[in-house]
């Protein structure tokens, strides 16, 4: 039975592993799904899919699948907690892929998440999630070293290895995760590029990966992070509010030579996306972008 992948998000279905969590058992072949099947990830529909070349033309790997516990729990802000999930030495994954993450697939305990550490970073995958109410959420939280999880990786065509010359990255909250990855990933291999990385909060106690983020930005020249709050208080001297046209002209005033990478909740990159193609007159072109359902 062969795999499938979404265009638009680069999901993968496969036939052996099915979608409990959607009520389509292991075992079901790609076109035996139901007309009104839509991407887990994204929401395309049936018809955005293609059959998977057997032995990727473009390099990309095969995901694989991988039985492994959690080596580690994290906390980066009192919300938002990282798992670090044991993984072999040599992980092949690109910045700003995803996975899919099961704590216990036949109860349909699966999610997408981005790989939040990078390439560089071996001998583990993370993955960076808001705790909310929900209740894999819950069950995420309860997890701790030695749980057993199952992961698929890796999924997804929001990457970045260096292509371009000058980069900006847009985010909000937890849409941070990929562009941790991208951003830790140029550090490390002392790419040439250009990194402006705008981050949009609501608190700055709600800043995930804040001090690494600045300890970056210290360290390279290359690197710029601008963080804006929507309800910063009193003591906060940077950038307030929403990420915005004017904040874009100033804060990257060479914003037409680079290439955008937006990540967040669909709302935010769909507005952002209109944002950048009718306010600033970027070619849609030039702006990658990865909106998860799921987070
Ligand atoms: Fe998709």
């Amino acid at each position: 039975m062969r795999k499938f992948e979404c265009s638009v998000c680069g999901f993968v279905y496969d036939p052996e592993q099915g979608l409990p969590e959607q009520g389509i058992p292991p075992g079901t072949p790609f076109e035996a799904l139901p007309a009104e099947f839509c991407c887990p990830v994204c929401g395309a529909g049936k018809s955005e899919f293609n059959p998977l070349a057997l032995s990727p033309q473009d390099g990309s790997e095969a995901s694989v699948q991988l039985q492994t516990t959690v080596l580690e729990v994290i906390p980066r802000t009192p919300s938002i907690k990282s798992f670090r999930l044991a993984a072999p030495d040599r992980v092949r994954f690109k910045p700003g892929q995803y996975l899919s993450l099961s704590l216990r697939p036949e109860a349909g305990f699966t999610r997408y998440l981005s790989i939040s550490n990078s390439p560089t970073e071996e001998g583990y995958l993370e993955v960076t999630k808001r705790i909310t109410q929900s209740a894999f959420s819950r069950m995420l939280d309860r997890t701790g070293p030695g749980c057993p999880v199952s992961v698929t990786y890796p999924m997804g065509k929001f990457t970045f290895e260096g292509e371009f010359a000058k980069i900006a990255l847009l985010s909000g909250g937890i849409g941070i995760t990929p562009l941790r990855s991208m951003v830790r990933y140029a550090f490390d291999k002392q790419l040439d590029t250009g990194i402006c990385l705008l981050y949009a909060n609501r608190t700055l106690e709600e800043v995930a990966f804040k001090a690494e983020f600045d300890a970056m930005q210290e360290a390279g020249s290359r690197i710029k992070v601008v963080h804006t709050l929507s309800r910063a208080g009193s003591g906060w001297t940077g950038r307030t509010g929403r990420i915005d046209a004017a904040l874009i002209r100033e804060e990257v005033p060479d914003y037409h030579e680079r290439r955008f990478y937006l990540c967040g909740p669909p709302l935010m990159v769909e507005g952002l996306t209109g944002v950048l193609r009718d306010e600033l007159r970027i070619p849609e072109a030039q702006i990658e972008t990865e909106g998860f359902t799921g987070y």
